[in-house]
């Protein structure tokens, strides 16, 4: 065990917080990705000041994940140590106004977007529809502005707490969030949202679950579930859809070692079998260069890359 180690073992007070050399495959839904040479997983505030302070006292870069459903690990993984929030970090506080007409809840980073959605529509809030199938947590889709059939992050969020990789904390409203399509103000800068404030207006119940209903029975008919993925891998491109452009290139099908354009949705890279990471980086690439020739739009990654890739 190196220094680095042993004093994360006494700063951290939950048992596996800190694993070695944890093949990242395990936490991505590509289902790829080699080791994170410390995976952290923070159970509370007190535990992530501790790891922050002891990563720049010992100069180890930091890496901010979710779920992992937005990310392509690279096969040699991530060097330094990988940060995930659990524990307290996963709570929410529900306050339903005197006039029972909204809803204000403020929810941990690391709690799954699904989850939360389900909660405010079972509660008979209107608005968090649209995230009932976003496999992410807050945080990612905070960060990413995630957003789905006509909804966004933008549209609900208050506020969000974020804490900087050197340990400062700062509390951002809506206005100062920067939030459009894929991207916050986060998006450029070092840290690590730790939870969000949410508004929701009063709805019907039945209504609600029945939207969602409909959202997931159109995902499943619509995408491929079936196989590991990062969600749809393109940003869109304006004036386009990035599925429609590279299936009009004849890509659908088109594989790279155990990496395939979707026969079902030629939007989607799924790992189809046993793909390395390199083998979904060309993928993309080969995509993005075929469809620039073809048509003269540069299809930019949705996806974000971690670690070292061979160009
Ligand atoms: C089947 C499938 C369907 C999908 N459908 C949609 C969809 O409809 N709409 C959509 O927008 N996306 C969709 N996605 C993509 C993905 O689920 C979203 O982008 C999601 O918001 C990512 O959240 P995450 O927690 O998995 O983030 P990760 O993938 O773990 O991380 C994404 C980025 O956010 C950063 N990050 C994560 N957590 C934090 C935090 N707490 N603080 C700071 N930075 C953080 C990471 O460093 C990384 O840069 C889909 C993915 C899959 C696999």
């Amino acid at each position: 065990m190196d220094n680095f180690h042993k004093k994360l073992s006494e700063v951290l007070q939950n048992e596996n917080g800190c694993l070695c050399e944890e093949p990242m495959s395990r936490h991505t839904t590509f289902r790829v990705g080699g080791p994170a040479q410390y995976f952290i997983t923070v159970t509370n505030p007190v535990e992530l000041t501790g790891v922050l302070k002891l990563c720049n006292e010992y100069d180890v870069p930091i890496t901010v994940l979710g779920n992992g459903s937005n990310v392509l690990v690279s096969d040699a993984g991530i060097r330094g140590a990988v940060l995930r929030l659990s524990g307290e970090f996963l709570k929410s506080e529900i306050t339903e106004d005197v006039s029972g007409q909204t809803l204000l809840v403020t929810v941990g980073a690391g709690r799954m977007l699904s989850s939360f959605a389900m909660e405010v529509a079972r509660l008979g809030y209107t608005g968090a529809e649209f995230a009932a199938g976003i496999p992410g947590t807050v945080g990612g889709a905070v960060m990413m502005n995630a957003g789905a059939y006509g909804g966004e992050i933008k549209d609900c969020i208050q506020n969000a707490e974020w804490v900087s990789f050197e340990g400062e904390c700062r509390g951002f409203q809506r206005e100062e969030l920067q939030l459009s399509y894929r991207h916050s103000i986060f998006s450029e800068k070092q840290g690590m949202i730790t939870k969000a404030g949410f508004c929701f207006p009063k709805g019907e119940k039945e209504e609600i679950l029945s939207k969602i209903e409909q959202l997931n029975r159109m995902r499943r008919e619509k995408q491929p579930l079936e196989y590991p993925s990062a969600g749809s891998t393109f940003k869109r491109p304006e004036g386009h859809f990035a599925g429609k452009l590279i299936q009009d290139c004849g890509l659908a099908g088109y594989s790279v070692g155990g990496a395939q354009v979707s026969e079902k949705h030629c939007g989607f890279i799924i790992n189809r079998e046993a793909a390395t990471a390199q083998e979904v980086y060309r993928l993309i690439y080969e995509v993005s260069d075929r469809v620039e020739k073809e048509f003269g739009v540069r299809l930019e990654p949705e996806v974000r890359f971690l670690g070292k890739f061979t160009e």
